[in-house]
Parts: C-alpha cells; sequence; structure tokens
C-alpha cells in the first residue's frame, strides 16, 4: 500500500496536524491522483470538530480535490496518466441498492464520503484531499476542463455544484430575478453562475462591505440586509432566493422577498432550528426547500458549463502548515472567497 501524507484532526478540540497513512490498494476501476490543490469547505471545520457529531478520528479533509492522474486500473477507460481531475464530495454511491441513480444519488442512502466516512466494504475509512494522493473509482472521478486551472477550479466540486444544481433546477436564466443571501465562499459562486445562466442577480449581504466585487462578478444590485429598509424596498421580488449562510436569519422576513409562487432555497444550514411561520408561506403559494451539493453526472455538467463561462473561484492560496488559522479566519467572514491549499507545500 501507498504512504500518503497529509495534514488530520486527531479529536475535536486539537488543531490539525501531520499525519501519514496508507492509501488503500487501488482495484481495475480505480483512478489514483497526485493531488495538487484543495479547497477550504466551512464543512471541514464543522467536521474537524465534530460539530454534526459525527466525526471519526483520526480525519483527513478535503473534499474540493484537484488534481492529475498518476496510474489507472486495468478496467478504467475515461482517465489516463497526466489527465487533469477532480473529486468532490463523495467517493461513491447507492451501494446497497439495486442500482446507481445517476441524477439523484447524493440524496440516496449508500453515499460514502470523500472523508469522515467508510469505504463500500464497510471499514476502509476515507481519508480527503488534505494529502498528496487520493485512490477513487472511475465513476466518482470528474474531468477537468482545459480551461479551468486546477487552483481557481478545486472550489467548484463543492462550491461550485452547491449553487449550480439549485440555480439549474429552479431554472434561474433569463427574466428569473434571483437573490443570493450571503457573499461568502457559496455566495461568490451563486453570482457568477447565476449571472451566467442569464438570471437577473441580486446578492443580499448583511453589509455593503463586498459590494464592489459582487458587481464586478456578475450581479446587478447589492443590498445591505443590517438595513430594515432593504425588506421593505425589495418585498414581492424574487423568483428565486438561494440562502448560503449558515447562522440564524429570520426566514420569515426573506420569504417576504418572493414573488407570488416564488421558492427560497436553504443550501446553508444553521445550527438550530428556526421558526417558520405558515403565513410566510402561504400568503403567495410560496415554498421553502433545500438543496445538497449535486451527482456526480450534474457535477461534470457543472464544471463543463464553468469552463464554457470561463468561470473559477475568488481564492486565496495556503501554505497547509497555514491551515488551522485559515479555519480561524473562515470562521470570521475574513477570505475573499475561498481558501485553496498548495498540497506543494506537504514538501
Ligand atoms: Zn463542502
Amino acid at each position: 500500500m501507498a504512504i500518503a501524507k497529509g495534514y488530520a484532526a486527531t479529536d475535536a478540540s486539537k488543531p490539525l496536524t501531520p499525519f501519514n497513512f496508507e492509501r488503500r490498494e487501488p482495484n481495475d476501476d480505480d483512478v489514483v491522483i497526485s493531488v495538487k490543490y484543495c479547497g477550504v469547505c466551512h464543512s471541514d471545520i464543522h467536521q474537524a470538530r465534530n460539530e454534526w457529531g459525527n466525526s471519526k478520528y483520526p480525519m483527513v479533509p478535503g473534499h474540493e480535490v484537484a488534481g492529475v492522474v498518476s496510474a489507472v486500473g486495468a478496467k478504467v477507460t475515461r482517465f489516463k496518466v497526466g489527465d487533469h481531475v477532480g473529486v468532490g464530495c463523495f467517493v461513491n454511491s447507492c451501494v446497497g441498492l439495486p442500482e446507481r441513480n445517476v441524477d439523484i444519488e447524493q440524496y440516496l442512502p449508500g453515499i460514502v464520503g470523500t472523508y469522515n466516512d467508510v469505504e463500500a466494504d464497510g471499514s476502509t475509512p476515507t481519508y480527503g484531499g488534505y494529502s498528496d494522493s487520493i485512490v477513487v473509482k472511475e465513476g466518482y472521478v470528474l474531468s477537468f476542463p482545459e480551461n479551468i486551472p486546477l487552483d481557481s477550479g478545486a472550489p467548484l466540486l463543492c462550491a461550485g455544484i452547491t449553487l449550480y444544481s439549485p440555480l439549474s433546477h429552479w431554472k434561474a436564466g433569463p427574466g428569473k430575478k434571483v437573490a443570493i443571501v450571503g457573499m461568502g465562499g457559496l455566495g461568490h459562486m451563486g453570482v457568477k453562475i447565476g449571472a451566467a445562466m442569464g438570471a437577473d442577480i441580486t446578492v443580499l449581504s448583511q453589509s455593503l462591505s463586498k459590494k464592489e466585487d459582487g458587481l464586478k462578478l456578475g450581479a446587478k444590485e447589492y443590498y445591505a440586509t443590517s438595513d430594515a429598509e432593504t425588506f421593505k424596498q425589495l418585498a414581492g421580488t424574487f423568483d428565486l432566493i438561494i440562502c448560503t449562510v449558515g447562522v440564524a436569519i429570520d426566514w420569515n422576513a426573506y420569504l417576504g422577498l418572493l414573488k407570488v409562487d416564488g421558492t427560497m432555497v436553504l443550501v446553508g444550514a444553521p445550527e438550530h432550528p428556526a421558526p417558520v411561520h405558515a403565513f410566510s408561506v402561504i400568503g403567495g403559494r410560496k415554498a421553502l426547500a433545500g438543496s445538497g451539493i449535486g451527482s456526480i453526472k450534474e457535477t461534470q455538467e457543472m464544471l463543463d458549463f464553468c469552463a464554457k463561462h470561463n468561470i473559477v473561484s475568488e481564492i486565496e492560496k495556503i501554505d497547509i502548515k497555514d491551515i488551522n488559522e485559515a479555519y480561524e479566519r473562515v470562521l470570521k467572514s475574513d477570505v475573499r472567497y475561498r481558501f485553496v491549499i498548495d498540497i506543494a507545500s506537504l514538501g
């Protein structure tokens, strides 16, 4: 078995530290990837710190993995050594089901997370992209388009698909007024992707501190939600609202910004349940919905869409030794807009 170098969380309260571990032996249908970059997702922090209560240690986080194929199994047909590839949030799906449902596999039982999970054998732990190599079944490897750089493209694999999927499902496009709530790692991708789909994008952010960026990335308008006037002025405006924030906000106030038959989609998950009044959705036949990442098929579609429209993430590259400091900065929203680890810094 090959030894991989990486960084791991060893328990919920300790910083991430260097960690060497064995990658599983590749099978005939596996692709071995030399990891070059890995994005830092807020859910890496939740899991490293056991904030969802299901963490297994040691844990090597990272599910925005971009790299180069270093070996392929005998039955692999779509990839060859040297190809640019990506791995997103899961490395297997529909385990135990009669067949793989390629359209909605992310919502079905039998999904295997890229880290903090076990492989289909029920025992081999999965370790993520804060490491120099990863072994993944061919069917869960994404092909990186030629014009998408591996560093700024890495965050598309979670942040990008998390926004692309609901924008596509609820048909953001010409003539549609779409609000993106929150202008962070997720939100800024929603602005870029939604604008490229042809929708009329408004950012609703706590303050106007990122207004210039928002307009530059494709938003038509930008409002501060700290200003109560915003909610009066924009009442009944939007066909679709995508809410990316992971902290509690008054969803009722935001539902008031929808048109009749409008939908508000949650992609950020606040820690505690929040009250929703029935009248917030009854008046106007509105819908409150949720959406989580996307299938492998849709993730490839998203990468190809981003390639066509030259969309990448705005990133700040870091050395892996600075990961713990980066986590603190993510928690303070002090990043424009996604940290990406340069895996070469593992040395
Ligand atoms: Zn993520």
